[in-house]
């Protein structure tokens, strides 16, 4: 008996992981992007058309990925990112809603171009109500091109999405080896391959196809979310724009918006978010007509501190913390589908 048993655990230890234990299921939802992109020649890095070759050509170039989950793809949308508008946002987040509500569906890659991956992946990380792990990839080259960065992305992509130790961890963003929190990931370098970073660090890193984790986002996120994909009716949200901070700036910005229907302005402004003196009328007087003024900044890290540098007590403005302009945009967006009060939208740049 002993002999038998001893002979079984040698046996069991012989086996490859994936043999021992059956795949999960991961969904390639894609939507363009570089890393379906292609370029005239290998040396063409940086010149190239984006959202050209389909999911299937995307998967069959890396056949490795079938080793590490059952992948299938579905083709969501052909489209470089700073093309996407609210209505594709609301239509991917629908399409990816419906996928994680499926028992088999363990884990959703989304394929996406990078300039604003970051946008998508907090929407997502915001709407889709799931612990399964959905994760944004992409690459900063085309696939023709010499040293091409998207397959592996792709591979540990895959890995994260059908590992079960990011469950219930956010919606995330893989580039570069490196795990994100899609709530504070964002692209700083437009260039290199180590284009994304947080100012809060990575959550971890995939090394051959493994997750290692080293730190836990503290914000609401996907289960534990207000919002939900459900409930948003039609394919726009309510309208929020940015305004970009600088010296020498002009008031009729922000009065152009807010004759364009605007519901909130996001000043992305200079430092603590600060509003220069001239045009503080301006901004009380739009708050006072019912348009949600929201100071972020232009400072890539760091959070902008409520009632420092402006009374935004006094004022009725708002803080987008450490959300970034883009994020705070939709984050605003989400919020005016609730609540039209501005310490309800401040509680909630507080919580996610
Ligand atoms: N413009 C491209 C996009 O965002 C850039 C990229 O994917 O890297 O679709």
């Amino acid at each position: 008996m002993k002999k038998t048993l001893t002979s079984l655990a040698m046996a069991l230890t012989l086996l490859s992981p994936t043999a021992l234990f059956a795949k999960n299921n991961v969904v390639v939802v894609a939507t363009g992007g570089t890393i379906a992109g292609a370029g005239a020649s290998s040396t063409n890095s940086a010149t190239y058309t984006a959202a050209k070759v389909p999911v299937n050509v995307l998967l069959d170039a890396v056949p490795q990925v079938q080793q590490l989950a059952n992948v299938s793809g579905v083709q969501a949308l052909q489209i470089a990112s700073e093309s996407i508008t609210d209505k594709e946002l609301i239509q991917l987040a629908r399409q990816i809603n419906e996928l994680v509500k499926k028992p088999d569906v363990n884990g959703i890659v989304v394929t996406h171009g990078t300039d604003t991956m970051e946008e998508t992946a907090f929407f997502l990380n915001l709407v889709v109500h799931t612990d399964k792990p959905i994760v944004l990839v992409g690459s900063m080259r085309p696939g023709t091109a010499l040293s091409a960065d998207g397959p592996l992305n792709l591979y540990n992509a895959v890995a994260l999405a059908s590992s079960d130790s990011a469950k219930g961890k956010g919606t995330l963003v893989m580039m570069n080896d490196d795990i994100f929190a899609a709530r504070d990931v964002t692209k700083t370098i437009n260039i290199h391959t180590n284009a994304f970073s947080s100012p809060w660090g990575a959550l971890g890193s995939v090394v051959e196809g493994k997750a290692y984790w080293f730190r836990d986002v503290s914000k609401l996120h996907n289960n534990s979310s207000e919002f939900n994909i459900e409930n948003i009716k039609g394919d726009a949200l309510p309208l929020v724009q940015i305004v970009y901070g600088s010296d020498n700036m002009l008031a009729q910005s922000y009065l152009a918006l807010q004759q364009a229907g605007v519901k909130a302005i996001i000043h992305a402004g200079t430092g603590n978010g600060s509003v220069a003196n001239y045009l503080v009328p301006t901004l009380t007087k739009i708050q006072q007509d019912g348009i949600q003024i929201v100071r972020s900044s232009r400072v890539p890290q760091g959070f902008v501190l409520r009632n420092a540098e402006q009374p935004d007590d006094k004022y009725g403005w708002v803080v987008a913390h450490d959300l970034n302009p883009q994020k705070a945009r939709l984050l605003t967006a989400l919020a005016l589908t609730k609540t039209k009060d501005a310490k309800e939208l401040q509680r909630m740049f507080y919580e996610y």
